[in-house]
């Protein structure tokens, strides 16, 4: 069988622990054997951007925007336990995740993939929840501080111009904690476009939540430039193809979209989107089933599973266990991405290898072949058994080359 060609390549991140070894067996399993695979790699395991003192990250996404196309595996974002664990780190390395979204400024939009055997624990969801997470700034990007004696704490802008704006943020009596946050107006419109095209192209509503009853001025502006965008470029369209718009409070979205039947799209701030999209994650099955693309307002592209490194699994494999990991969240950051590329290079035959690498895994859990996390989800009365990542990816790639002969 000849091999499916690729012209421009996929800008490819490595990453961590126990998705950086589901990353090895996908390419060898079910990609490398069937596509003539053309990657520009960066190694992205916290190991090596320690050793390049996080250039690697700086790197991949610039090559993202230079390409287009970037498939990313989970990564891990040092904490004060990572520290420990890693003596040879010589800095708390930010998220890799928000390095790369403040460089490509764009939105992450978040899917559940369905299965007609596992219900939502939400019992009134018929269709998938979408999150739009605001992908710059807020907490992200925030500057923290601790002081240890009484004072009084400012908030100076100096203008470019000369100008000069003061705020007193508080005076406090004993030891405090700090932290300035920011966002830029042009990251939040970008935010709101990609939002009300997003849901023009996939026609569905489009909610968006924020706190600006509490967060008067900050929020508030999310509230302003959404409806601005609304209002000026997107309401025509929105009502020709009998769309809504719907902005409410975080508060009461919580509530309604608990009661709602799902089939919309939920923009977030980076935080509120953060949260929420594991919690719907979770409702609608799994995390590992979850989908996330982060889309910049030129079209470039980012794939990669919403979930993390799944840390208790790796460590349960270097004690040498088979784990019953999932990988169909990474499977889909793949096929996502090989669609795109084609897509954009004319590559009709890596469009449908994409298609068939995702219709192989669904096709493979239908046949109720599945790993431990999906297990206690299915229906009462469904046929399945539990096997392991390895025996999961051999019974897809049998599936897809099949669909490929
Ligand atoms: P996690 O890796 O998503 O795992 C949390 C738990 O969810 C796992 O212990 C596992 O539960 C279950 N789970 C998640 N993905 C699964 C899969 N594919 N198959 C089966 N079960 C799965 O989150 P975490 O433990 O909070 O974070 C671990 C590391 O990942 C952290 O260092 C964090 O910084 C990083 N992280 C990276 C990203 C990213 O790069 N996008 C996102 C989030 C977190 P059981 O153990 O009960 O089986
Ligand atoms: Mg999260």
């Amino acid at each position: 069988m000849d091999k499916i060609r690729m012209t421009t390549p996929l800008v490819e991140m490595d990453g961590d622990e126990m998705t950086r070894v589901l990353w090895a067996m996908i390419k060898e399993k079910l990609i490398l054997p069937f596509v003539d695979l053309k990657t520009e790699y960066y190694d992205l395991g916290l190991l090596h951007r320690n050793e390049t003192k996080d250039q690697v990250t700086i790197d991949a996404a610039n090559a993202t925007r230079r390409l287009g196309v970037a498939v990313k595996c989970a990564t891990i974002t040092p904490n004060k336990q990572r520290m420990e664990e890693y003596p040879q780190l010589t800095e708390m390395w930010k998220s890799p995740n928000g390095t790369i979204r403040a460089i490509l400024d764009g939105t992450a939009f978040r899917a559940p993939i369905l299965l007609p055997f596992i219900h939502p624990v939400v019992k009134t969801w018929e269709a998938p929840i979408t999150i739009a997470r605001h992908a710059y700034g807020d907490m992200y990007k925030a500057v923290d501080m601790t002081t240890d004696e009484p004072g009084t704490a400012k908030l100076v802008f100096q203008g470019a111009s000369g100008g000069e704006k003061t705020l007193t943020v508080q005076t406090v009596e004993g030891p405090a904690v700090w932290q300035a946050q920011h966002n830029t107006e042009k990251s939040i419109r970008a935010f709101a476009r990609s939002c009300f095209q997003y849901a023009i192209n996939r026609k569905q509503d489009l909610w968006f939540s924020t706190k600006d009853t509490i967060s008067k001025v900050y929020d508030g502006e999310f509230k302003r430039i959404f409806e601005e965008e609304y209002e000026t470029t997107y309401k025509a369209e929105f009502e020709k193809l009998g769309l809504t718009y719907f902005y409410t409070l975080i508060d009461d979205a919580v509530a309604r979209v608990i009661r709602s039947k799902g089939g919309f799209i939920w923009a977030l701030k980076n935080y509120d989107g953060d949260v929420m999209s594991d919690m719907v994650a979770t409702a609608f099955g799994s995390l590992a089933m979850m989908t996330s693309v982060l889309v910049s307002p030129d079209g470039t592209m980012e794939f990669e599973a919403s979930h993390g490194t799944v840390t208790r699994h790796y460590y349960r494999y270097l004690k040498g266990e088979k784990t019953s990991t999932n990988p169909v969240a990474t499977i889909f950051a793949w096929s996502g991405a090989f669609k795109r590329r084609g897509e954009l290079d004319g590559l009709g035959d890596l469009v449908k290898f994409g298609q068939a690498m995702e219709d192989a895994s669904l096709e493979t859990l239908s046949d109720g072949i599945m790993t431990g996390d999906l297990l206690p989800l299915v229906e009462p009365g469904f046929q399945a058994r539990s096997v392991n990542s390895e025996e999961f990816l051999d019974e897809i790639a049998k599936r897809l080359t099949n669909k490929l002969a």
